[in-house]
């Protein structure tokens, strides 16, 4: 038996390599957040199952490359038409096997997973381009070429959104690719893959490898055969990747974590501020850009504590399918228990927690109640290290050199949220901090068009736009003369 059914539609449990399902010797267990209730026996890919993806990636890739972007946007269009076709299947498939909330995959996920597919093989076509430019008579011809095969290694807290943020490029650029999904969520990989193949995408220019991060992810980004390594993940990961790659000098692109400051100023709108950080507990806290840190002026710190409480009051938490449903369960028991980790020692070390501080007891499950914990220690663990999970620190500050300070004293540099209601005291500050995305007065809007990437221990490299075909492309300049043409 290599099919399930989860969500009223069968999905193969097998890697998808050249077109073709592969078992492996081994398979692991693969159950869901919500209730703990089995899916089914996924896949163990290991060295072999890699190998014959990476060769299938490698043989796909002359004919792809060759198609140029508007065949190939042809092709991708046509998948990202059939993603749209599927929006509440993809949807209920991810929440059963990740456990984030149903009503989010529906409005906003997966149509952003159609958008990733489309937006890159549009984009390869209409502007990715570079003026051509003289120097002393001669020509510089900027072209991004397709690079070769792909290797593509994704986390688990936005399984298909942030494969494809990846994939969409990664194919666009005339690229093929192996991807391999985390092992807790593997399943709207594989129900993607018969998408692809539904779309009329070549055999072999998409391949997906189930299993562990240690097994088929360390052989796949340690072979040989792979032109480009991404990886959204954790910084350990991203390390070990890191050393694999350098065997290879494989170029990498790393998308890892966060403690992002999120800073209320003394001017801010405190409704405004109160609700952008209740959105801080989103996904159940596993957002790897999330402003866990936040930064109230001293001034105004009781009356945006107040309204903050009221806010995460009203928040429902339970069975992420109920429409109704604002916090779900953390994904996995391993990352459960690591969040309560980081919890009970902080409540060992005295730390002042406002509200949650452990599991939600009604619900039990992995459902891990939203968390507050005020002024922690400086440099204690809770307010240095990214916890995942729906634990946010609040601190206080006085004067601009403090805040600005504070909030770029982590090793992360992923993003920082500001309220305030000044424009010019929000930019003094914008201009002094150190993360690869800002956002004023709101959170999370993203655009495919702007770079997102992490500085300092955030990341690598920045996707969206021409940053995502500078990585996942050959960046060539062909510099022709004025003389010597037989003419
Ligand atoms: P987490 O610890 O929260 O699961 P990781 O960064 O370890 O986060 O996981 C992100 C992705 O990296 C997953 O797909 C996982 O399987 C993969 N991964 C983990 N360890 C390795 C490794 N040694 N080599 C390659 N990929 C890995």
């Amino acid at each position: 038996m290599h099919t399930i059914e989860v969500a009223g539609v069968l999905i193969d449990t097998r890697h998808y390599v050249n077109g073709e399902r592969l078992a492996s010797p081994a398979t692991y267990t693969n159950t869901s957040p919500i209730d703990g209730s089995f899916l089914g026996e996924i896949a163990r890919g290991d060295a072999d199952s890699v190998n014959a993806a990476v060769a299938a990636a490698r043989a796909a890739f002359p004919a792809w490359s060759k198609l140029g972007p508007k065949k190939r946007g042809e092709l991708l269009n046509k998948l990202a038409d059939l993603v749209e076709a599927n929006v509440e299947t993809l949807a209920n498939i991810e929440t059963l096997d990740n456990g984030a909330l149903l009503r989010s995959h529906l409005r906003g996920v997966m149509p952003r997973v159609a958008m990733n597919i489309r937006f890159f093989a549009d984009y390869a076509i209409n502007d990715l381009h570079h003026d051509a430019f003289e120097t002393r008579g001669h020509t510089n011809n900027i072209t991004w070429d397709p690079s070769g095969v792909a290797a593509l290694i994704t986390p688990w807290n936005a399984p298909l959104m942030l494969a494809t943020w990846k994939i969409g490029p990664a194919l666009a650029a005339g690229d093929t690719v192996v991807l391999k999904p985390a092992e807790w969520t593997p399943l709207t990989a594989s129900y993607f893959a018969d998408l692809t193949k539904q779309a009329g995408i070549p055999d072999g220019v998409f391949n997906v490898v189930f299993g562990y991060g240690t097994e088929a992810g360390a052989a796949l980004t340690a072979h040989t055969g792979v032109s480009r390594i991404s990886f959204t993940g954790s910084v350990p990961t991203a390390k070990i990747i890191a050393h694999a790659a350098a065997d290879n000098l494989t170029p990498v692109s790393f998308e890892l974590g966060g403690k992002s400051p999120c800073i209320v100023m003394a001017d801010a709108d405190l409704d405004l501020a109160a609700e952008i950080a209740v959105e801080q507990y989103d996904n159940a806290g596993q957002v790897c850009l999330s402003g866990t840190r936040i930064l109230v002026h001293e001034s105004v710190a009781d009356s945006f504590a107040e309204k903050f409480r009221s806010k995460v009051a009203a928040l429902k938490q339970g069975d992420p399918r109920d429409p109704d449903t604002d916090i779900g369960p953390q994904v996995h028991q391993v990352h459960f228990d690591r969040i309560k980790g980081f919890v009970d020692r902080a409540v060992a070390e005295g730390q002042d927690i406002v509200w949650g501080g452990g599991p939600n007891a009604e619900l039990g499950g992995l459902y891990f109640q939203p968390t507050l914990v005020k002024n922690p220690a400086p440099g204690s663990e809770i307010v240095s290290a990214e916890i995942f999970g729906p634990v946010l620190c609040m601190q206080t500050f006085l004067t601009d050199d403090d805040v600005i300070a504070m909030a770029n004293g982590t090793e992360f540099g992923l993003a920082a949220v500001v309220v305030s209601g000044d424009r010019d005291h929000a930019k003094r500050i914008t201009d002094e901090l150190v993360a690869g995305t800002i956002w004023v007065n709101c959170f999370f809007v993203r655009d495919l068009r702007a770079p997102f990437g992490g500085s300092k221990k955030s990341g690598i490299g920045r996707d969206g736009g021409t940053w995502s075909f500078d990585f996942y492309a050959d960046v060539k300049n062909t510099v022709v003369s004025p003389n010597g043409w037989k003419e």
